[in-house]
C-alpha cells in the first residue's frame, strides 16, 4: 500500500524517481483537472507521476466560488445534458466521494414580483431538480412566501422582494478538495512533486517521449521519461503550446473573477441568495461564520501567476449585492479578497486533433502527448477520465476502465460513522466537540493523524488564534502530511486564513513559520524569507481593497 502523505521526505524521494523512473502517464499541472487525470489514470493500475510548478490547487482550482453545482445558466441555453451531468457528479461528491468536504448549502432565489417570475423561476428550480433523477442527497426546492423570506433573510430589501424560491446545490473548500485527491492519487502509487516547472518536451522523431523539467527548490534540470504525457495546464496551456512548439487544436483565453469576503454579521440571511447580474449571476455564500460574495466576469490579458482584483471589480460586488440588501454593504466591512482566471476554451478552426465535449476539450497535438483545458470543478472526474480515456490509445496495450465513480477520497471512509461519535472523540482526546466537528469537516476519517500529532505533541492542541476555527495541528499537518513548504501555502490554501483573517492572517505568519518550520528545517532565514514573501505577495493582492477603502472613508467622513 502507498502512502498518501506529502512533506519535504516524499518530495526529496519523488525527485528521485522522476529522474530514474520511466512512467506511463506524466500528468504536467496540479490543479483539479491535473490531479483527477492522475488519480484516474494510477487507480486503473498504471505508473504515474504528476508535476506542479507552484503549489497544489495555486492556479484557479483555488479560487472559485466554491460551488459543486449543475450550472442553472445552462438551463435557460437549454442544455440539459450538462446540468443532469453536473448534477450526477454532484450527488457522487456529496454522498460518496468525499462527503467530508462537499457540503449541501441552500440558496434563497429572491423574487421581486408576485406571479410571473415566481411561475417562470419555479418551473426552472423544479426541472433543475428533476434532473439528477432518482438521486435524493439535497433537498427539493421550496417556495418561500413574502412573509417567510423576510423572516429567514432580514437583510433582502422589504420595499423591493416580494418572496423567494430556496434551491440546494453543494460547496467546497476548493484547494482542499484538490489536495485530497493529489493525496488519493498518491495512495495509489502516482508520484507527485510541487515545485516542477516543465520547460520543454523530449521527442524522439516525432513522438513526445516525456518533459524536461526544473526543481525550482534546488535548481537542477530533470529529464522525466512517459509513454504519455498528459497536460492539464488551465489557462498557462496557450503558454505551454507556444513553449513546447505544439500546433494545438484550441485556444484558452482568461476570463477574471473576483470575490470578496465579508463577516456574517454584514448579511442577516440563514440561506445564501443568488441574484440575476446584466452579465450573469452574483452569489452571495454562507461561509463558515462569513459570506463570500462574487463573482465579475471580465476578460483579462495580464499576469496567469497573480490575478489580482481591481477597485473596480469589487466596487461591481458592492453595488450588484446592494440592490437587494439593506442596510447596504461597505467596503470598508471586507475582510477578503480573491481573484481567479477562469480556462475559457475555444477550438481552432479546422482542428482536427481536438474533441469539443461539454464545456471541455480534449486534444492529442502529436503522439505521446494529449492535453485537456476548460471545464468547471464540478466536473473534474469526467474530465480526468475524459483524457485518461484518450491517453491510454498511446499505450498500446489494453488498459482497465475508469474506477473513479467508485473510489472515494482519502478521509471519505468512515465519515458519516464519525460524525456520531463526536462526542466520544472530544472527551479522549480533550478538544472542544466544535473542533472535533471543524476537524472532520476538513479531513475525515484522517482525524486520527490529527489526533496521532496532538497526542505526541499536546501543545498543538491550541488555538492557532481565538477568532480562527483552526488549531496549530493543522499547521504542523500541513507541512508534515500536505506538502505545504511555505507559508503562504499554509495561509493561502492549506487554510483560508488569507481571506478569513483579520489583516489576511499577517500577524499569524511569524507563528505559522515557527510551527512548520521544524517540519520543513528551516533556519531562521528561511522563516523571515518565506514570511516576507507572503507580506509581499499580500501587498500586490490587496492594493486596490484599500484603496477602496480610503476612497469610501473620504466619502462617508
Ligand atoms: C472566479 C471563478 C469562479 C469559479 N467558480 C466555480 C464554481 O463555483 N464551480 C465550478 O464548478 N467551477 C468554478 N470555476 C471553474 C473552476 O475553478 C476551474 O474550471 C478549475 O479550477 C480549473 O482547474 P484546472 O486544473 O484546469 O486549472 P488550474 O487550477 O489553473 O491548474 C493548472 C495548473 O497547471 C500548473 N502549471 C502551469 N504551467 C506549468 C508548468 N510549466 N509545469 C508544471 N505545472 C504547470 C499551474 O501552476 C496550475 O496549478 C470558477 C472559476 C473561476 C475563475
Amino acid at each position: 500500500m502507498f502512502l498518501s502523505q506529502l512533506n519535504p521526505g516524499q518530495r526529496e524521494r519523488a525527485i528521485a524517481e522522476l529522474a530514474a523512473e520511466d512512467f506511463d502517464v506524466l500528468v504536467i499541472g496540479g490543479g483539479v483537472t491535473g490531479v483527477g487525470a492522475a488519480l484516474d489514470a494510477a487507480s486503473r493500475g498504471l505508473k504515474v507521476a504528476l508535476i506542479e510548478s507552484q503549489d497544489i490547487a495555486a492556479g484557479t482550482s483555488s479560487r472559485s466560488s466554491k460551488l459543486i453545482h449543475g450550472g442553472l445558466r445552462y438551463l435557460e441555453q437549454y442544455d440539459f445534458r450538462l446540468v443532469r451531468e453536473a448534477l450526477h457528479e454532484r450527488e457522487l461528491l456529496v454522498s460518496t466521494l468525499c462527503p467530508h468536504l462537499v457540503k449541501p448549502v441552500g440558496f434563497l432565489f429572491p423574487l421581486t414580483e408576485k406571479f410571473k417570475e415566481r411561475t417562470y423561476v419555479g418551473a426552472g428550480l423544479a426541472l433543475y431538480d428533476a434532473l439528477r433523477g432518482f438521486q435524493r442527497a439535497l433537498p427539493w426546492h421550496k417556495h418561500i412566501s413574502q412573509k417567510q423570506i423576510h423572516e429567514i433573510a432580514p437583510s433582502l430589501r422589504p420595499d423591493l422582494v416580494t418572496g423567494a424560491i430556496k434551491y440546494f446545490d453543494a460547496q467546497v473548500d476548493d484547494a482542499r478538495h484538490t489536495l485530497s485527491v493529489a493525496r488519493t492519487a498518491a495512495r495509489h502509487g502516482a508520484i507527485i512533486a510541487t515545485r516542477v516547472r516543465a520547460e520543454s518536451l523530449i521527442r524522439e522523431k516525432k513522438r513526445v517521449i516525456g518533459v524536461k523539467a526544473t526543481d525550482l527548490v534546488s535548481g537542477k534540470s530533470l529529464s522525466i521519461k512517459a509513454t504519455v504525457t498528459v497536460m492539464c495546464a488551465g489557462i498557462w496551456s496557450d503558454e505551454l503550446h507556444e513553449k513546447f512548439e505544439l500546433k494545438a487544436g484550441y485556444g484558452v483565453t482568461m476570463s477574471k473573477g473576483v470575490h470578496i469576503v465579508l463577516p456574517g454579521s454584514a448579511i442577516q440571511s440563514n440561506a445564501g441568495i443568488i441574484l440575476k447580474t446584466p452579465v450573469s449571476v452574483l452569489f452571495l455564500i454562507p461561509w463558515g461564520d462569513k459570506w463570500i460574495v462574487g463573482t465579475t466576469d471580465t476578460p483579462y490579458t495580464g499576469e496567469r501567476a497573480e490575478p489580482f482584483a481591481s477597485r473596480e471589480d469589487v466596487q461591481y460586488i458592492l453595488d450588484q449585492a446592494n440592490r437587494v440588501l439593506t442596510p447596504p454593504l461597505k467596503a470598508q466591512e471586507i475582510i477578503g479578497v480573491y481573484a481567479g482566471l477562469r480556462p475559457l476554451v475555444a477550438n481552432n478552426k479546422g482542428s482536427e486533433t481536438t474533441k469539443l465535449s461539454r464545456e471541455h476539450t480534449v486534444d492529442r497535438p502529436a503522439p505521446g502527448f494529449v492535453s485537456i483545458a476548460g471545464g468547471k470543478y464540478t466536473t473534474y472526474r469526467i474530465m480526468g477520465k475524459d483524457v485518461i480515456d484518450l491517453a491510454v490509445n498511446e499505450l498500446h496495450t489494453l488498459s482497465p476502465d475508469s474506477v473513479t465513480e467508485k473510489l472515494p477520497l482519502v478521509g471519505a471512509d468512515g465519515y458519516f460513522a464519525l460524525v456520531q461519535q463526536v462526542d466520544r472523540i472530544a472527551n479522549e482526546s480533550g478538544l472542544e466537540a466544535a473542533t472535533v466537528t471543524h476537524l472532520l469537516n476538513r479531513y475525515g476519517s484522517m482525524i486520527s493523524e490529527i489526533l496521532e500529532l496532538i497526542k505526541n505533541q499536546p501543545a498543538l492542541s491550541k488555538a492557532l488564534h481565538k477568532d480562527l476555527p483552526y488549531i496549530k495541528a493543522e499547521i504542523y499537518y500541513a507541512a508534515s502530511h500536505e506538502g505545504a513548504q511555505s507559508v503562504d501555502d499554509v495561509i493561502s490554501r492549506r487554510t483560508r486564513i488569507a481571506f478569513e483573517a483579520a489583516n489576511h492572517g499577517v500577524d499569524l505568519a511569524g507563528d505559522i513559520a515557527a510551527i512548520i518550520a521544524p517540519v520543513l528545517g528551516w533556519s531562521a532565514k528561511n522563516r523571515r524569507e518565506s514570511i516576507s514573501a507572503y507580506e509581499d505577495l499580500l501587498h500586490r493582492e490587496t492594493q486596490a481593497l484599500d484603496q477602496l477603502r480610503v476612497a469610501q472613508e473620504k466619502v462617508s467622513s
